[in-house]
């Protein structure tokens, strides 16, 4: 069987999953990232957070080092940790495939005593979703927001009647599993489980959230990114708001002055600059909507391996201030899709209002 000679041992091995590869390779490995880079060494992407160097790209083949810019695949990667370079020679390629072979990614050389079946088809198998790691920042995210976001609500990949239904609520607004996936590892929006208790300031008119179907809950941002509030969004056609914040009892804070962001999102409200790690001179590229589906349809297809990603925030009455515009740094591009009715317009020209000065601003239709 090693002896046929139509076969192509690159189309078995091109076609591991990294994030298996990732393992095998004993590198450490978060939602869409790892590291440290086997070419630069660099350990976090950006100083003093903990987010792995490497980003993958969402089909799972594809990586991007942010620190030293090299990308590549699966056969790339396993070059570079087993060789010392990304390309290997060709007197190099028999130690490559053997690392494959032992791997059971692909048959092994001819002669040579591997395990006959390559285990490529095994990788439909749905990646192992790895939550955020919020648990090493909460020191600096204290609250009773984090400890809900953490304890009690779950990811959308554990399967629970909630997540069931959230995900047959995004499935109905033609969100694909891959897409799904995306959303879950980049934790943009847990499930509020049925049968857990609400903390007192999660509920709407005297009732918990989850007596009410607002099971799709997301995070919400301050203006030097940390979570510090949250959004429910109802997965079922009964009456009342779609989307609601924290009620406000007592001192928890409300729907004001928090945004929905995605990871670039974050890291902007973080340092009010753009990161070490992005090159060129190219801006920043944001995006602001309104309504979770739309935040979700536009951060949930931002790859961890891009190389410039788009920074994606959501808004509502009263989110967008002073504070978080001071956070966009000088010279970013920014596009608002907002809806266009009276609320929509006046969310845009509160952004318009205390950005167009540094920024470029520009508002365009919505898709719907
Ligand atoms: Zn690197």
């Amino acid at each position: 069987m090693n002896h046929d000679p139509n076969y192509n041992w690159f189309d078995d091995a091109s076609k591991a999953s990294l994030p298996e590869v990732v393992e095998a390779l004993g590198l450490k490995q978060g939602r869409q990232s790892f590291g440290p880079c086997p070419s630069c060494g660099a350990e976090t992407r950006e100083k003093g957070r903990t987010r792995h160097p490497i980003g993958m790209t969402t089909d799972r083949q594809g990586w991007h080092c942010f620190p030293c810019d090299l990308s590549g695949n699966v056969i790339n990667l396993v070059c570079l940790c087993l060789l010392g370079s990304s390309k290997a020679q060709k007197e190099q390629w028999n130690q490559v495939r053997r690392w494959f072979a032992a791997q059971q990614w692909c048959r092994g050389l001819p002669g040579e005593n591997t395990q006959a079946t390559p285990r490529v088809l095994k990788r439909k198998r749905p990646p192992k979703t790895t939550p955020k790691d919020y648990s090493k920042a909460l020191s600096h995210f204290k609250g009773e927001v984090q400890e809900f976001w953490l304890h009690t609500l779950e990811p959308l990949s554990r399967p629970s009647k909630a997540s069931e239904q959230a995900l047959k609520w995004l499935n109905q607004r033609g969100f694909t599993d891959q897409y799904i996936t995306n959303i879950a590892d980049h934790d943009l929006a847990r499930v509020l489980p049925h049968q857990v208790s609400c903390p007192k300031w999660a509920r709407f008119a005297g009732q918990p959230w989850n007596k009410q179907s607002y099971h799709l809950v997301f995070p919400a941002f301050n203006s030097h990114g940390e979570m510090a509030s949250l959004r429910a969004r109802k997965i079922s056609e009964s009456s009342g708001p779609k989307s609601i914040a924290p009620d406000g009892a007592g001192a928890f804070p409300t729907a004001r002055n928090f945004v929905q962001a995605n990871d670039i999102g974050q890291l902007l409200l973080e340092t009010g600059k753009k990161p070490e790690w992005w090159t060129g001179n190219l801006p920043i590229k944001i995006v602001v909507v309104e309504g979770e589906p739309d935040f979700l349809s536009w951060a949930g297809r931002v790859s961890d391996a891009d190389e410039h990603p788009l920074a994606v925030f959501g808004i509502w009455s009263g989110a967008w201030t002073d504070e978080i515009a001071a956070r966009i740094p000088e010279g970013s591009r920014i596009i608002i899709r907002t809806d266009h009715d009276k609320a929509g317009d006046r969310y845009a020209e509160k952004v318009r209002a205390t950005l167009s000065k540094r920024c470029i601003v520009l508002r365009t239709k919505n898709r719907t």
